[in-house]
């Protein structure tokens, strides 16, 4: 069976203070469960506080993005092999922010994915079509099909060994949230298409605007294994809340 997996996507948000706060809280908070996992994605600067402070409890961190390289001359980007020094675990591939705001296409996501593999972590591989995409010719299944089969050709059987998270750009950060039939109708179409793959095991996360108010019925769904959560994330009651929803 699929355990549940809820990850925090902090964006660029905290602080030192901050963060520390925020991870005292979810320490004293979250209690180890067999069928549940808990994680945080921050940004890069804070790596090493995240594993100074999360290192040997059930809590697993990670980064928002990595290079498609190893190394080289890349100013700015940070490779996956460094992540692993930190002792990261996720890292997410494809954010919708990525790939609207620095342009990132469905080519380089799956190198970053394959990168996040072959470094020994876990891409958390996000797929999501935008509200004009969905009310458009091919809908929904155009896109996150398009999007999925990029990742799916270049893993090939490392599929198997990915998250995949399902976020409608419509629903992220707009306090607006597809209702569980919507998030279920897409997570089974990826279900589907990662059968066939021969990873029907991957875990699929729902995010856009999950709040402790609706993940009890979106995790409630067959194929929603969990959550990607931005903004919620940055408050530890409400993090612990739809942790356990
Ligand atoms: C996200 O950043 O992946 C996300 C889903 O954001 P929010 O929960 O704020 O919509």
């Amino acid at each position: 069976m699929r355990g549940k997996l809820v990850v925090g996507n902090w964006k660029m948000n905290g602080g030192l203070a901050e963060n520390a706060a925020l991870m005292v809280a979810l320490l004293a908070g979250w209690k180890p469960r067999a069928d549940r996992a808990m994680a945080v994605c921050v940004p890069y600067p804070y790596l090493g506080q995240a594993r100074d402070a999360l290192a040997g409890s059930p809590i697993a961190w990670g980064a928002q993005d990595a290079s498609p390289h190893a190394s080289g001359a890349y100013t700015g980007d940070v490779s996956a092999g460094m992540l692993a020094e930190f002792g990261c675990r996720y890292v997410l591939a494809g954010h919708s922010e990525r790939r609207q705001v620095h342009g990132e296409s469905d080519a380089v996501v799956a190198a970053k994915a394959a990168a996040v593999l072959k470094a020994g972590l876990t891409p958390v591989v996000c797929v999501g079509e935008t509200l004009a995409e969905r009310d458009g010719p091919g809908g929904w299944q155009a896109v996150v099909g398009r999007q999925f089969d990029a990742v799916a050709a270049v893993l090939k059987a490392d599929l198997a060994l990915v998250v995949l998270a399902y976020e409608p750009v419509w629903a992220i950060g707009t306090g607006r949230t597809a209702s569980p039939e919507q998030a279920q109708e897409v997570h089974a179409f990826l279900r589907n298409r990662l059968g066939k793959a021969g990873a029907a095991g991957v875990q699929v996360l729902y995010g856009g605007s999950v709040k402790a108010g609706n993940a009890g019925a979106l995790f409630a769904m067959p194929d929603v294994d969990g959550g990607l959560v931005g903004g919620a994330s940055l408050n530890a009651a409400e993090f612990l809340a739809i942790a356990t929803a």
